[in-house]
């Protein structure tokens, strides 16, 4: 049994937090620029052109690379073997509550009341035990510009995958501009409502430009993308052929009676970070 003080994993997240929402990830500044060079419309050249300099002051200057810093969501895997001193969730809130006390908008409140919880908590945060001792935690802070445009489809099974492709194409044309492409779209193919939506999510946290381990859904995630861009939306919604950085796919067995399909927007701000104890 291996043991962790709650103390240290709320100092460690609370820096973590602060650099995941100013300083945009390798992989995204690294598909922006790659996208630039492949669009055709100097209005989305020039928009991604003003995102790469913003992500580069932000880095410089360490202020946050956008001013909705978002909701702060969680995936935790936790060691079946790890015993955890003190708690973690507290550790997890504290952690949100001091980085976003520091500098970071605070966009959290009450759903009815509207009012303002402060310090950005609490946080959604999705555990998951597994096997061993180790103990993962990866960050994710979602603006609701991208947030709202969640969609979640229950399709009859008889559709198949082409009514899956329709499904993510038809949730990216509603979204338009509002998700701020270009954006990375995470797919859930699967499993219950509250599932197909969680690994959705999920899924934006995979590296940009990594291949789906599964053969079909790396097929899948190309052909999605393919449309996606063809619906000509662009960068900052200026009318461009690239709207789609990536497509991430993950799926879960279901009922015999359903087909769940999750859409979920990572927008160009597309922050993360993970942090292994
Ligand atoms: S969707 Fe993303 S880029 Fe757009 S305003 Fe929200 S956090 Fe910022």
């Amino acid at each position: 049994m291996r043991t962790i003080n709650a103390l240290d994993i709320e100092k460690k997240l609370t820096d973590v937090i602060t650099k995941a929402c100013t300083i945009l990830p390798k992989d995204v500044k690294d598909a922006i620029a790659k996208a630039q060079k492949e669009e055709t419309s100097s209005r989305c050249k020039f928009a991604m052109d003003v995102l790469l300099e913003n992500a580069e002051i932000a880095e410089k200057e360490s202020v946050p690379i956008c001013q909705d810093t978002g909701m702060a969501v969680f995936f935790v895997e936790l060691g079946q073997d790890v015993h955890i001193e003190g708690s973690l969730t507290n550790a997890i809130n504290n952690a949100v509550f001091k980085a976003y006390s520091n500098g970071l908008r605070n966009s959290v409140l009450d759903p009815l009341s509207r009012e303002n919880t402060k310090g950005n908590t609490p946080a959604i945060i999705h555990y998951n035990i597994v096997d061993g001792e180790g103990l993962k935690i990866e960050f994710l802070p979602k603006g609701f510009g991208a947030e709202n445009m969640t969609k979640l489809y229950m399709l009859l099974p008889s559709v198949g995958k082409k009514g899956v492709v329709e499904a993510v194409v038809d949730a990216a044309k509603s979204a338009g501009a509002c998700p701020c492409p270009p954006y990375v779209v995470g797919v859930g193919i699967g499993g219950t409502p509250e599932k197909a939506i969680e690994m959705a999510k999920h899924g934006l946290l995979r590296e940009i430009g990594s291949i789906n381990q599964d053969k079909e859904l790396n097929e899948l995630e190309g052909e999605i993308k393919a449309r996606i861009n063809e619906l000509g939306i662009g960068a900052s919604g200026f009318g461009g052929n690239i709207t789609a950085l990536a497509v991430h796919i993950e799926k879960y067995p279901t009922h015999i009676a359903g087909l769940p399909v999750a859409i979920n927007f990572g927008c160009n701000a597309m922050r993360k970070e993970e942090v292994v104890f």
